[in-house]
């Protein structure tokens, strides 16, 4: 997740062309872009645009991508925050920050809010344990909540937010005209990361015996991020060899490598468990 603060980003490029596999997520992103793009078609017949939907998914599963995917299509603003630069700010901040960002949204709507891991904020109360409690937490979700509630369902602004645990949500951010619509999105099935292979190799210089078959059937479990990663590194590993281009076993040695960063990540999880 590349969120920042109150980032504003006018020429988000990404198209739901970038977004590979998905489809599900897509056929409903869609139809939020027509709500961007079209909003008479709905205000006409006295219909209320959803104004929060929440991306539901493991990490790197393409939630941010998504919503950078949809700004791009309609070419309407997009202004993100992530919900873990909150806990450690000052008091007052955060809100501050919240109501300052809904305000720009506003003012250049239409346009698209991302809130990447909102479970920082969004975190249900009784879900914390007195050592964790955190009033600037607190004060930022109060202040979304109030920013929710406070424009109306037509003003052309469309909060968008993230997390991979829906489960731990304050029950307030989800109430009807808050976060009420889910989409969900899960981990590739091996047809969807070659999709996603596909989509990260097409810059990379390759030789005709990279399989992408077989790198997609290689890599259960590997997010759309993880098979990123991969592509990547196996063009640093063939750029460190001088080769004119990348090969099989340049991926091969790029997958065992983040096979085995993941391994270590899950021991280390597991041993804090
Ligand atoms: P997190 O929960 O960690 O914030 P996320 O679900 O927001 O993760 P992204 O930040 O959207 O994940 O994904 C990271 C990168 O992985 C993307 O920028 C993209 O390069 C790649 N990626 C993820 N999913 C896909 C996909 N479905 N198609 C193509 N690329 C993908």
């Amino acid at each position: 997740s590349t969120a920042k603060l109150s980032n504003i980003d006018k020429k988000s490029k990404v198209t739901f062309q970038d977004v590979a596999g998905l489809k599900e997520a897509k056929i409903e992103m869609m139809e939020i872009l027509d709500f961007l793009k079209n909003p008479e078609n709905y205000t006409k017949l006295g219909a209320k645009i959803p104004k929060g939907i929440l991306l539901v998914g493991p990490p790197g599963t393409g939630k941010t991508l998504l919503a950078r995917a949809i700004a791009g299509e309609a070419r309407v603003p997009f202004f993100s925050m992530s919900g873990s630069e909150f806990v450690e700010m000052f008091v007052g901040v955060g809100a501050s920050r919240v109501r300052d960002l809904f305000k720009q949204a506003k003012e250049k709507a239409p346009s698209i809010v991302f809130i990447d891991e909102i479970d920082a904020v969004g975190r249900s109360r009784d879900k914390i344990n007195a050592f964790q409690s955190n009033d600037e937490r607190e004060n930022t979700l109060n202040q979304l909540l109030a920013e929710l509630d406070g424009f109306g369902t037509n003003t052309g602004v469309i909060v968008l937010a993230a997390t991979n645990r829906a489960d731990i949500l304050d029950k307030a951010l989800l109430r009807a005209g808050r976060f009420d619509r889910h989409i969900y999105l899960e981990l590739p099935t091996k047809e969807e990361r070659f999709e996603i292979f596909n989509v990260h190799l097409k810059p990379i210089k390759k030789e005709d015996n990279v399989d992408v078959a077989l790198l997609a059937s290689l890599t259960p479990g590997f997010s759309g991020a993880d098979i990123a990663n991969i592509c990547n590194e196996a063009a640093l590993i063939a750029a460190r060899k001088k080769k004119k281009k990348v090969d099989q076993e340049d991926f091969n040695q790029a997958r065992d490598r983040i096979v085995g960063g993941l391994e270590r990540k899950s021991k280390i999880i597991s041993a804090k468990e």
